[in-house]
């Protein structure tokens, strides 16, 4: 397949002469800087902060096996999404973005912002794309396919040769949020970066590895992308002291490592104990940090939680999750809590 990030770009980013920075142009940082206004004085901060992220990305690198000109990283992965869609889509009615719903709505969000035409898909009783219907509602400027995977809120992974297959069959963007991936059993689609040039992976900091408060997102893809994604981004969108912090808690995976297997042995158990009470309809498996449930008596059971001290997130999405609350996992004691208070409840209802 023949694709160009060039072929599809908006005009006014095709031929968009990037801001330069000051520091874009002298690359060493031994040298009396006057360049760029900054206070000489050292505060910690006075200095403006690496607008390409050097460091962090060389241990991203080494932990994603991306090349470092293959990452583009963003305050938070919603910084990203927005960036894409305002690189390629031509807003008022031209071109358009397809989504599966249920699902993350920052995609609609970030394409209604930009005034770009949002083309949304049902998923399939079995929660998975309907690829039926994507051929009758994609068209020839539909510019991005957004997957999430696995899927917000309901836990289920795409297969990763459906996504190729999408990769192979569009003439546009396939953008793969894997913003649960370190807590799936499911292949990361950046095994498929080298052969499709219209794939781009998202990924983020915020769940996995414990970052959300920084807001540190993700973005592999190939070289011709990140380049052109690099023009559209503000300079200098990811602070110093991010890029420090990142990059600290980057080399403890050790850490890393123990508590996602925490949340991963928590989230069976919950699996097992949620399963057990009669209020709930469903109880999805899920390849996420978070379980779907679905019951009759959504409302009164999220207000019961909330007085209780535990706030869940309601995703009561009629037809496909009517009556659904999507649970994160919690630490053990958390989840104990959680259990008892459902426990009681179930007990009291039933
Ligand atoms: C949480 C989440 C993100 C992460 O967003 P950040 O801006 O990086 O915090 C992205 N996509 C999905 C589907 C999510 O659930």
């Amino acid at each position: 397949m023949k694709f160009s990030i060039n072929d599809i770009l908006r005009p006014n980013i095709a031929s968009l002469a990037p801001y330069s920075c000051a520091r874009d142009e002298y690359d060493g940082d031994d040298a009396i800087f006057l360049d760029a206004n900054e206070n000489p004085y050292d505060t910690g901060y006075n200095r403006y902060p690496d607008p390409m992220q050097r460091l962090l990305k060389k241990r991203i690198s080494v932990i994603k096996g991306v090349a470092e000109d293959m990452i583009l990283l963003g305050n938070g992965s919603d910084e990203i999404i927005d960036i894409i869609i305002r690189s390629v889509c031509r807003p008022s009615g031209i071109d358009n973005i397809v989504t599966f719903i249920p699902g993350y709505s920052m995609y609609d969000v970030s394409a209604h912002i930009n005034d770009v035409e949002l083309r949304s898909i049902s998923l399939t009783t079995s929660f998975m794309p309907d690829w039926e219907e994507y051929e009758r509602v994609a068209n020839e400027n539909t510019k991005i396919t957004f997957i999430c995977t696995p899927h917000n809120p309901i836990g289920v992974a795409v297969p990763l040769v459906d996504i190729e297959a999408l990769c192979s069959k569009t003439r546009g963007l396939v953008v793969v949020d894997e913003a649960y991936i370190d807590f799936s059993s499911e292949g990361t689609a950046v095994s498929l970066l080298d052969k499709y040039p219209n794939v781009i992976v998202l990924q983020t900091l915020s769940k996995a590895w414990g970052m959300a408060g920084l807001r540190l997102g993700m973005c592999f893809a190939s070289r011709e992308i990140i380049s052109v994604l690099n023009k559209v981004k503000p300079p200098y969108n990811i602070s110093s002291q991010t890029q420090k912090i990142a990059l600290s808690l980057l080399c403890d995976v050790e850490t890393f490592q123990e508590r996602k297997n925490e949340i991963l042995r928590e989230r069976e158990r919950l699996l097992v104990e949620l399963r057990k009470m009669s209020i709930f309809t469903h109880v999805y498996a899920s390849q996420g940090n978070f379980i779907l449930v679905r019951t009759a008596c959504c409302d009164e059971l999220y207000r019961y939680l909330v007085d209780g001290g535990i706030v869940v997130r309601k995703r009561d999405i009629p037809p496909l999750i009517g009556g659904g609350i999507r649970i994160t996992v919690g630490t053990p004691q958390e989840n104990d809590l959680l259990i008892d208070l459902l426990t009681k409840y179930n007990t009291h209802i039933g």
